[in-house]
């Protein structure tokens, strides 16, 4: 096991539903620390660069407009394999496939609008906090 860091967002449906508490007390009972985080209201710019992996999927350009719709939390979370515990916490992309006690279990709404985003590979989440964060804004 090693200590790792992964980006993590908390989707606009969440924010929109004032649980970022919430989500992030299940992020740090899994062992992950907050060790970044700031909110913000992405322009569509800034949504589209973040999934640029996704734009010729059917869902991007909702994806895109979910994404702007609202403030989002963004933040670097750090642990032992941050990456691997983040995507077990979240739970599966459909809340209907997620397990019990995910965080997209329990608080997503559809497989659009599941909550929270979070690297899904080491390599990703240094890209991923390269683009969202300075590096004098991580305080490990
Ligand atoms: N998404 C969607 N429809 C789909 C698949 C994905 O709206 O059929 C959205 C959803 O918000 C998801 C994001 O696009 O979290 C990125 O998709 P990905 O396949 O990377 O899933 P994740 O890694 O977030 O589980």
């Amino acid at each position: 096991m090693a200590t790792e860091r992964t980006l993590s967002i908390i989707k606009p449906d969440a924010t929109e539903r004032n649980i970022t508490g919430k989500i992030i007390s299940k992020l740090e009972d899994a062992g992950l620390r907050v060790i970044a985080q700031k909110r913000v209201w992405w322009k569509k710019k800034d949504a589209k660069d973040f999934y640029e992996v996704h734009k010729d999927r059917p869902f991007f350009k909702d994806l895109v407009s979910y994404m702007t719709s609202g403030p989002i939390v963004i933040q670097v979370l750090e642990g032992e394999d941050a990456v691997a515990t983040n995507r077990k916490v979240m739970g599966a992309t459909s809340p209907v496939d997620a397990e019990e006690g995910t965080i997209r279990k329990e608080f997503g709404v559809n497989i659009e609008r599941n909550s929270v985003h979070g690297s899904d590979s080491v390599e990703n989440a240094k890209k991923e906090i390269d683009m969202c964060f300075a590096k004098k804004e991580i305080v490990g």
